[in-house]
């Protein structure tokens, strides 16, 4: 597959507001959006380091994928986002070479990104996102 660079790294939080103390105020970041992405029951926020993202992810739902995470693993890294050009072939050349996959087609993510999940027990433990955005507006 064709991957660019990390796009950005997902970390799950209980409360982006209180989280976003951190990124500001000690590492001196700028979150520039909070956005809910509700069919995956999270609110998320973004800061941008270089050309990747730091994105916190918060449940707005304990059923919720992130409220799940957090209820047995705690805060902390959630997911790797790469950016590739052409998804799909990434997806198919993904589970031509057996890894099993969340996501069979691309579906929207935050920031209008076409996005879909590898399984981590095909990636060595990491919940690895392949992203591509498209609408260039
Ligand atoms: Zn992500």
């Amino acid at each position: 597959m064709n991957i660019t660079h990390i796009e950005h790294i997902g970390i799950a939080v209980k409360s982006i507001e209180e989280s976003i103390k951190y990124y500001e105020n000690i590492l001196g970041l700028k979150c520039y959006a909070v956005e809910e992405v509700k069919e995956q029951k999270v609110k998320t926020a973004f800061f941008m380091v270089g050309q990747t993202k730091i994105e916190l992810l918060e449940s707005t739902d304990s059923e919720g994928p992130i409220g799940k995470f957090i209820e047995k693993k705690g805060e902390g890294i959630h997911h790797l986002a790469f950016a590739v050009n052409g998804i799909e072939n990434a997806l198919t050349e993904s589970e031509n070479k057996g890894v099993q996959l969340i996501d069979k087609t691309p579906r929207k993510g935050a920031e209008g990104l076409d996005i879909a999940f590898l399984h981590p027990k095909s990636t060595g433990g990491v919940l690895t996102e392949l992203c591509e955005k498209r609408d260039k507006a």
